[in-house]
């Protein structure tokens, strides 16, 4: 099978890929065309997995599918963005057909669920690893960014922590579990829901918001530089899952919650007046704590202790007002 069929059986005839909103040309010319409303700023992200480093090779391609896009969509869920969509950049060693149909399908799968058109990409051998690129809309103006938190805000999540740095073991087949604690964990490691419809509702009420990826405390330690405040958080706050606490434990569910990345899930600063009609309306938000002013991240015991971990890595995080 030459690039060209590849492209055609496995990328051009996916469901995802037959166009949609915004899509004025999708795959096969040198570039896509994408048409946005008057008024409108495109969003763009880029984010690349590679085998071994991102990703346990070999793994279950479907599965591979769904993760890559969904790490991807993320970022504009994190923006406020409405989705349109999505490049793939795929180099692979050879040519697997049961592969290459299985990828696609979690690819196509998270796509429809997410609302992403695939309107491109590139094809070429190496060593395994995937770039993708996802675009959105937003009205100018009105992307949540990280640097707007205020003094007096809230600082918010938007689901449980720590699912998917705890699913490790179990991904990595270190140790296992039933299915009633196995499977929520592995589904949020191998199918994150970008929180697409919460970015949308939080458009005009948060003050900065990001996905959470690279871990709460480092992430956090983002919005505070960029928005020149100092994020507190409260340990007793923090939304742990049944599944994560019976599988770990509270003390390694607190830390997995803390640094262990891989949520995918929003942290935002809220105005406090703000909040009553956010959780009326339904929306999943969870206060773990307040913006100050001053710089950096800090970790409260329910005492109001400093116990901001000193692990390598994160000393950054630990400057206090
Ligand atoms: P070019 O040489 O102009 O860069 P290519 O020959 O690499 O284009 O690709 C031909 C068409 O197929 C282009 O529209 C490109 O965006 C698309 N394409 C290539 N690889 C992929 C892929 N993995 N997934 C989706 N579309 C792809
Ligand atoms: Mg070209």
């Amino acid at each position: 099978m030459g690039e060209f069929e590849l492209i055609r059986n496995y990328f051009a005839a996916a469901p995802c890929a037959q166009g949609g909103e915004g899509i004025a040309l999708g795959i096969g010319d040198d570039c896509a065309l994408l048409a946005l409303p008057a008024g409108e700023q495109l969003a763009v992200s880029t984010d690349t997995l590679v085998a071994g480093v991102h990703f346990a090779d070999p793994c279950d391609p479907f599965l591979l599918g769904q993760r890559s896009l969904a790490v991807a969509v993320s970022d504009l869920a994190a923006m406020g963005a409405h989705p349109l969509a999505f490049t793939l950049a795929l180099t692979t060693p050879t040519v697997n057909a049961d592969w290459l149909q299985r990828y696609a399908e979690g690819l196509n799968l998270m796509a429809q669920r997410c609302g992403v058109g695939l309107v491109g990409g590139d094809t070429t051998r190496g060593p395994l690893s995937l770039t993708l690129t996802v675009f959105g809309r937003v009205p100018a103006g009105q992307a949540l960014t990280r640097s707007g938190a205020r003094p007096g805000d809230l600082l918010c999540v938007g689901g449980e922590l720590g699912n998917a740095a705890g699913a490790l073991s179990l991904v990595l087949g270190q140790r296992n579990a039933d299915a009633a604690v196995a499977d929520p964990l592995l589904a949020h490691y191998w199918s994150p829901q970008p929180q697409l419809a919460l970015g949308l509702a939080l458009r005009g009420k948060a003050t900065a918001a990001m996905d959470i990826s690279d871990g709460l405390l480092a992430d956090c330690g983002h919005i505070a530089t960029a928005s020149a405040v100092s994020l507190l958080i409260e340990r007793q706050r923090l939304p742990l899952s049944q599944a994560l606490l019976a599988f770990v434990g509270e003390d390694a569910a607190r830390v997995a919650a803390l640094s262990g990345g891989d949520d995918y899930v929003l942290v935002f600063t809220l105005p406090s007046d703000e909040l009553a009609s956010l959780l009326a309306d339904g929306w999943p938000v969870h206060v773990i704590g307040r913006v100050e002013a001053g710089q950096g991240v800090t970790l409260l015991d329910g005492n109001g202790h400093d116990i901001t971990p000193a692990i390598h890595g994160y000393q950054h995080f630990q400057q206090t007002p």
